[in-house]
C-alpha cells in the first residue's frame, strides 16, 4: 500500500473503534489472500514462499480459508495449496521419521540432524516467518509512519482525530517508538495521549474491583469503570472494545 493511500485510508479508521494500523494490518492481510485466490494459487514463486515458511501462520491459515469462501463459496484453491503443502511438508516428516531410529543413539547424531533441519536450505525446524504476515506488517509500518507524519506536521487537523479515536494499540506504539527520532513530536503526543488514558482506566479499573468488595456492593458504578476494562484490553490487543466482549452463537 502507497504511503499516500495509507494516510488517505487511516483518516476514515480513526473514526472507527480499535486500532487504527491494526487495521491496516489486517486489511493488508484480507488482500493478500484475496489476490491468491484470484490469480496466485498456482503462481510458482508464491507457491514457493508457501512452501518454504512451511503454510501460513495459524491466524493466516484460517484467513486462506474463510476469504476464498467469502469469494466463491468453495474451497478449491485451499485444497490445491494444502494439498500441497501436506505433501511437501510429508516429505519432510517422513524424512525426519526415517532417521530418528538410527539416531536414538548416540544422541548428539540426533542433535546434529535437528540443527541441520533448521538451516535455511532445509528450514523445517525454524521455517521463515509467515509471507502474509511479512507483507501485513510492511503496510501497516507504513501506514503508522504515514500517521506519525500527520501528527508531526498537520497537528491540528490530526491531534483531535486522534484523541478522538481509540488510539495505537500496544505492539503498534511500541512500534512507534522506534521511529522517535523522525517524528519526535508526533511520538512524544501518543505517548502522552496514552499515558492520560491509561490513568483513568487504571483509576476507573480501581473502582470496578473495590466496588466488588462486600462492604462497597451498594455504591453505584458509572459506566466508565463498566467499560473501562473493555478500552484497557483494546489497547493490549488492538481489537475493538466492543469486540471484547462474548457473544452467543446464533
Ligand atoms: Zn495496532
Ligand atoms: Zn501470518
Amino acid at each position: 500500500m502507497s504511503f499516500l493511500s495509507a494516510v488517505f485510508d487511516l483518516k476514515t479508521l480513526l473514526n472507527q473503534p480499535g486500532c487504527p494500523v491494526c487495521k491496516i494490518y489486517d486489511r493488508a492481510a484480507w488482500r493478500y489472500v484475496e489476490s491468491l485466490h484470484w490469480e496466485n494459487i498456482n503462481d510458482p514463486a508464491t507457491r514457493q514462499t508457501f512452501l518454504a515458511a512451511w503454510g501460513y501462520c495459524p491466524a493466516h491459515t484460517r484467513l486462506v480459508a474463510q476469504v476464498e469462501q467469502a469469494m466463491f463459496n468453495d474451497w478449491l484453491g485451499t485444497n490445491i495449496l494444502y494439498e500441497s503443502l501436506s505433501l511437501y511438508v510429508r516429505q519432510e516428516l517422513a524424512r525426519v521419521l526415517e532417521h530418528l531410529p538410527r539416531l536414538e543413539r548416540p544422541r548428539g547424531r540426533l542433535v546434529r540432524f535437528l540443527r541441520r533441519l533448521r538451516t535455511p536450505r532445509r528450514s523445517p525446524a525454524s521455517p521463515p516467518a509467515c509471507p502474509i504476515c511479512t507483507t501485513a506488517e510492511s503496510s501497516a509500518r507504513n501506514a503508522l509512519a504515514g500517521l506519525l507524519e500527520a501528527l508531526e506536521h498537520q497537528a491540528e487537523d490530526w491531534q483531535p482525530l486522534y484523541r478522538e479515536s481509540d488510539g495505537l494499540c500496544l505492539r503498534h506504539l511500541r512500534l512507534a517508538l522506534t521511529l522517535a527520532e523522525t517524528y519526535p513530536q508526533a511520538v512524544r503526543f501518543v505517548l502522552q495521549t496514552r499515558l492520560a488514558r491509561l490513568d483513568a482506566q487504571i483509576a476507573a479499573m480501581g473502582e470496578y474491583i473495590r466496588k466488588h468488595a462486600w462492604e462497597y456492593r451498594n455504591e453505584p458504578m458509572s459506566e466508565a469503570e463498566q467499560r473501562a476494562w473493555q478500552e484497557n484490553l483494546a489497547f493490549f490487543s488492538g481489537y475493538a472494545p466492543s469486540d471484547l466482549l462474548h457473544r452467543k452463537p446464533g
